[in-house]
């Protein structure tokens, strides 16, 4: 290719979603990626225990797999990604017995909930939300503010959201259900990034992820995440595109105030009209620009910037389905760990102080149920994250081997006899995560905070929360800016149609 119209830097989903966006408007687009073995950033799917067994190294679920504007775009584009579910999306077990469970449009009606009134609690509010989803999340996924989406909702459907989502994960639960079972359910999805179940309004997330669960579900993509990466960059190409691996930015040159060009670790200068950045925020404003083209507010904000907490991540190769005593549990795609609201206040209290938690909170990702292709005949893989300091003394060298065994006993607890179906482990610590990754910053998965002051008109920072960065021609359309974490695709789909436009 000679010189392309604009650059990205990153072939994460957000990274990918936007080449894809501009590649179909006719520019010629060129992704630079620092891994050199595979495109997808967080989307991916490796080996990572045993050959035979297809591990996700990050992302496991895709609540807005079907539903958000950029997956709908690529359906209409090439071989579509087949979306596999099990019987429930998410199963919350404790060791008391008691279980409450989220499943999909009609299966939602013999989901265990706690008790009879909070599963009857919960439908009514499934069924609340599935008339309202497709412009609730117009609203929230759009550039800020989507003023359109908003005003097609109407008032009474938003004043009852507002109402609903002005409070933390606690104080809805608490408002919404009568058994601990069904109270732990919201909250425990908010903390899929940093934000606690008391936390002040803390209760959008585990809305957000707990009704999108009874729509669209939590879909598991055959064969991995990898063929949600496989199917971007097969669009990009399609469109004249193209993705070059063990490509890693270094610096982006400014010339007239304008970003003109970037340049690789080996020196190689590639000129570009736009360029789009699918890193980190303080990593393009710090790092890859020089101090002389940021204004020193901005560095100085940036300095200050808040990352989410660390992540830990476990695979594990089974010779057998987890036995989990809760019957639900063996045929749920996501199984969440957490006793209680205070079991997740605690565990939240534990992080922030700095402290490993005693009792990890766990997401489990039961892909190989839904999906056999990820397994040898007969084999399961499992996935598990919690979250973690991202810095601890001594170094997580030392500590993640015993740390990994404290999230193999939480599991044990709820699953007897776990222990005797591992084959094989694999661990990464959040330095292992930040160093295959470089936005994954001390293992933060979601992009930095996902506190409530961090977002919409804060994320990155204001004023630059519509993707136009201090320089022209540069954008960030990393899950650094709005709508921030998860696999949807809109933070490079919406920075896409900005470039384009200035274009
Ligand atoms: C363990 C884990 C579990 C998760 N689980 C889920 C889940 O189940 N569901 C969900 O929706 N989301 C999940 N997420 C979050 C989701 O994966 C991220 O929000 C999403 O991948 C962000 O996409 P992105 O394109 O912004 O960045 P990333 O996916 O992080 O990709 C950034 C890419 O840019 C590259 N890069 C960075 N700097 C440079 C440079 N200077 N030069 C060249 N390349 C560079 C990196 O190498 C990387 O490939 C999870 C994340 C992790 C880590």
């Amino acid at each position: 290719m000679t010189d392309p119209d604009v650059v990205v830097i990153g072939s994460g989903p957000n990274g990918l979603f936007a080449a894809t966006a501009l590649a179909r408007r006719g520019f010629r687009v060129l992704v630079l990626e620092a891994n050199p073995r595979r495109a997808g950033g967080a989307v991916g799917t490796e080996a990572l225990t045993l050959p035979g067994f297809r591990h996700d190294v990050g992302a496991g679920f895709f609540p807005f797999g079907q539903t958000s504007p950029a997956f709908r775009s690529l359906a209409s584009d090439g071989p579509g990604i087949e979306w596999l579910h099990a019987k429930y999306e998410s199963c919350h077990p404790a060791l008391d017995g008691s279980v409450a469970c989220i499943a999909r449009g009609e299966g939602l009606a013999a989901a265990p909930f706690g008790s009879a009134r909070d599963a009857d609690a919960f439908r009514k509010l499934a069924r609340f939300h599935a008339g309202i989803e497709s412009d609730l999340l117009a609203a929230l996924l759009g550039p800020f503010p989507s003023i359109r989406p908003l005003a097609r909702l109407g008032f009474a459907n938003l004043w009852r959201v507002a109402r609903l989502l002005a409070a933390s994960g606690r104080g809805l639960a608490s408002r919404l259900f009568e058994s601990e079972a069904a109270r732990r359910v919201l909250p425990s999805l908010g903390l899929h990034v940093d934000v606690g179940p008391d936390d002040r309004l803390g209760a959008a997330l585990g809305y957000v992820l707990g009704l999108t669960a009874t729509t669209g579900g939590y879909g598991v993509p055959k064969g991995g995440a990898q063929t949600i990466t496989d199917a971007l960059v097969g669009s990009l190409e399609r469109n004249a595109g193209s993705v070059r691996l063990g490509a890693r930015c270094k610096r982006i040159v400014v010339r007239e105030r304008r970003a003109a060009a970037v340049v690789l670790e080996d020196g190689t200068e590639i000129a570009a009209r736009a360029i789009l950045a699918d890193t980190s925020a303080a990593g393009l404003l710090l790092s890859l620009l020089d101090p002389v083209d940021v204004p020193s507010w901005v560095r100085a904000s940036m300095r200050r910037f808040r990352q989410g907490w660390g992540t830990f991540k476990m695979d594990w190769a089974l010779s057998a389905p987890v036995p989990w005593r809760a019957e639900a549990a063996r045929e749920s795609a996501v199984v969440h760990a957490a006793e209680s609201l205070d079991d997740l206040s605690r565990f939240t209290r534990q992080v922030r102080a700095g402290q490993l938690p005693e009792r990890p909170y766990l997401v489990v990702g039961q892909q190989s149920l839904a999906d056999p292709t990820r397994a040898p005949a007969g084999r399961q893989t499992l996935y598990c994250y919690t979250h973690v300091p991202s810095r601890i003394e001594g170094g997580w060298a030392a500590a993640r081997e015993g740390f990994a065994d404290r999230v193999e006993a939480r599991i044990e607890e709820l699953a007897p006899g776990f222990r005797a179906t591992i084959v094989a482990r694999h661990i990464m610590s959040p330095s292992d995560l930040e160093a295959g990754n470089a936005n994954l910053v001390g293992g933060d998965l979601g992009g930095g905070s996902n506190a409530w002051n961090r977002q919409l008109l804060f994320r990155p920072m204001f004023p630059y929360f519509r993707y136009r960065m201090p320089v022209a021609g540069l954008y960030l359309c990393s899950s650094y800016a709005h709508p921030g974490a998860g696999v949807h695709g809109m933070c490079g789909y919406n920075a896409a149609q900005m470039a384009a436009r200035d274009l």
